[in-house]
Order: structure tokens, then sequence, then C-alpha cells
């Protein structure tokens, strides 16, 4: 037996005036500084008054949200009461709304304590609407929200699917003049959602078309939203891609670039997209020595050559380079600017927490520590994957 959970999903260009049809009482709306300046929280401000509400912006939420942020944000939810939530913004701004909303809703509960086997008994206060404005991450459908603990230096991947959005509203105006690296990193994203969601050892027949028809998007489209942010069309298609991914994985699950992503991010900080679409290939390559089946079955829809199931999956590794390289996107950790002292220097720490995260052991080859640490220095330097 097997779940398939999903928000009602408005998309299409306007689709942000849906917020006119909003029954409610008063909303509080959780983003960040930045949208807020390119206008889109008084753009949503407007449509939630010609519904009737009142609403109110918490606009705190900093890049790789923290606990204390979210705690905070909670508290300033639970003064004002409202009865929807509205997550604005990338995947840290609608992440962060998940979190202040299950404490609003449960204050008894530690930011911690949210995970799939816990009831949270939700939406007795409030309801969740989420909006993004990249095209990426694909939080607004699904479950999973990641803060970070900065005494740590590491990600926590929390939630339950209780706390999925009720409406997700995907304009793809809202990520129109996106800057190039920005789309690109969203982009990549999106990408290894479809890509980690379709060979994920719990992937199935409900996430698998999600996947490739998100992944056959992205290929097509990015390279275009990238070269020019105003194509509206490669806005539109991206941002579908990435609702579609995030379909597909959420209800599948995501594989080992994010668990390395992850637990890169909490020690370098390096934006999350950067780091998926960089350890993407190096994680294909490595699973792909054991199991190709899935990555050659992904190559096949996209008309790659996949003459044998080892060829198709190195076709499809191929191809995702040549895509970075057209995105101008770092090959390597050291491209990205990590030093190799600096990387041994926490390699225990990156292997561990890498090999703690849940999406390592659906990724379809399982990485020993060992093999953790051979990858993690394989993609600094660039090599392949000869293990
Ligand atoms: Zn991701």
């Amino acid at each position: 037996m097997w779940y398939f959970d999903s928000p009602r999903v408005v998309f299409g260009e306007g689709a942000l005036s849906h917020l006119k049809e909003i029954e409610g009482r008063r909303a509080f709306i959780v983003s960040d500084h930045n949208v807020a300046e390119l206008g889109f929280v008084e753009a949503a401000q407007d449509h939630l008054a010609k519904a009737g509400m009142e609403s109110k912006a918490f606009l705190e939420v900093e890049p790789d949200p923290s606990l204390r942020t979210v705690i905070g944000g909670a508290r300033a939810m639970s003064d004002y009461e409202p009865d929807w939530v509205v997550g604005l913004g990338g995947g840290s701004c609608m992440d962060a709304a998940k979190a202040m909303w299950v404490l609003y809703e449960r204050p008894d509960l530690k930011p911690e304590a949210i995970n799939p086997v816990e009831t949270l008994g939700l939406r007795k206060k409030a309801r969740l609407i989420a909006i993004p404005t990249t095209a990426g991450t694909g939080a607004e459908v699904t479950w999973m929200i990641v803060l970070t603990d900065t005494e740590d230096d590491r990600k926590l991947g929390l939630g339950s699917r209780e706390n999925l959005a009720d409406v997700a509203i995907v304009d793809p105006e809202m990520s129109a003049g996106m800057p190039p690296r920005l789309t690109a990193d969203t982009g990549l994203d999106a990408l290894t959602h479809a890509i980690e969601g379709y060979a994920s050892s719990w992937g199935n027949d409900f996430s698998d078309g999600l996947c490739l028809k998100a992944a056959e998007l992205v290929f097509r489209y990015l390279p275009q939203a990238y070269a020019d942010g105003n194509d509206s069309e490669a806005r539109e298609k991206m941002a579908n891609a990435a609702t579609l991914a995030g379909l597909g994985f959420g209800n599948s699950m995501a594989g080992l670039a994010h668990s390395m992503a992850h637990s890169l991010g909490g020690v370098f900080h390096t934006p999350h997209g950067r780091a998926v679409g960089l350890f993407l290939p190096y994680t294909i390559e490595y699973a792909a020595r054991e199991k190709p089946q899935r990555y050659a079955e992904m190559a096949r829809h996209l008309g790659l050559p996949n003459g044998s199931e080892p060829e198709g999956a190195s076709s499809l590794v191929g191809a995702l380079r040549g895509l970075l390289e057209r995105l101008e996107h770092p090959g390597s950790l050291k491209a990205a600017g990590i030093e190799r002292d600096s990387l041994r220097e926490r390699m225990e720490k990156l292997v561990e927490n890498a090999a703690n995260e849940a999406t390592t052991v659906v990724h379809p080859r399982i990485a020993s520590m060992d093999e953790l640490e051979r990858l993690f220095f394989c993609a600094h330097e660039g090599r392949e994957v000869d293990f």
C-alpha cells in the first residue's frame, strides 16, 4: 500500500489572482525582503484584500531558514491568529511557512519533532497556500521541510504528510526576470528531483510519469530560460516542470545527490540547487555501476542513445554534463570554490551527515561511509566515479 498526495494546483499565467477567491478572515504571509522588493507580497495582499481578507506579512525568512526564525515566526503567527497561512517565495519561505504553521497549530511541539510518524492534527486553526517565486524546489507540492540547525552546522529533514499545502499557486509571472544564476540553480534542483525521484527505490507508477515529463521539460526549456529570463514560454514550462518534479519526488523520494548537498550546505552554505546539480552526475555514475536500469529508461524517454542499460545511463550523464556546461554551472566542488583542505578538514562531518539522510538509503545503490568520502573527493576533483 502507498499514497499519492497533492495540493490543489492552480497554474498558468495570472494564477496568483486565485487569491481573490479564497474564503477566510485573515492571512499570515511568510516571505522575505527580496520577494517583498519584487512587489509580490504587495500583489498577494491586494488580491487577498479583494477577497475581503486582512493580511500581515512576516519577511524575516533567511536562505536556509533556521530553527530560531521558525520559532519566532510561529510566535508572530499565534499573535495574529490567521485562518490561512501563505508561504510565498523560494523553498526557504515555503518550508519556513510549513514549519511555522505546524507550530502555530501545535504549540506543544518542537520543530525537531515534526516527522512522518507523528499525528499532528493540523487544520484546526488554519490552512496553507504555497506560492513559489522560483522554478525549482517544488516545495509548493511537497510535505518535506528542510531547516538548518545553525548551532550544529547541519540541515534537518523534517515534515509530515499532513503539512502539505492545501493550495499551490504556480504562476510563471513570479519567476519572470529571475537572474540567470538563480534560474540555473533552481532549474537544476527540479531536474535532480525528477531524476532522483524516478530512480528512487520508492519510485512508483504515479511518480514515474511526473518525473519523466519534468525531466523532459527541464532539458528542453532550462537553457532557454537561462539565456533569456523574459522568454515567457520557457518560464511557464520551467514553472510547471518544477511543480511536476515536486509531485514526483514528493511521492517517491530524492536520492544521494540530495544527501550530499544537504550535508555540504550545512557546512559550506552552498546554495541547494547549485549543490544538487553539481553532485547529480557523480551519484548517477556511482549507482549505475550496479543499477543502470532506471537511468537507461529515462535516457530512452529523452531520446538519448540507449543500446544497453549501461550505455543509456552514461548517455544520461553525458546529457546532464552538457546541460551543466551550457548553464555555466560548476562541474566540481573545486570549481564551486571549495578548497581541498577545507573539504578534508570537514570530511568526517560531511560523511556522517550525508550517511544519516533518509535519501541515502533509497538511492538505487546504498553508499558506505568510505564510498561517501570517495564520492566527495571525486566531486571535488571532477573525476569520474570508478568504484
Ligand atoms: Zn532539492
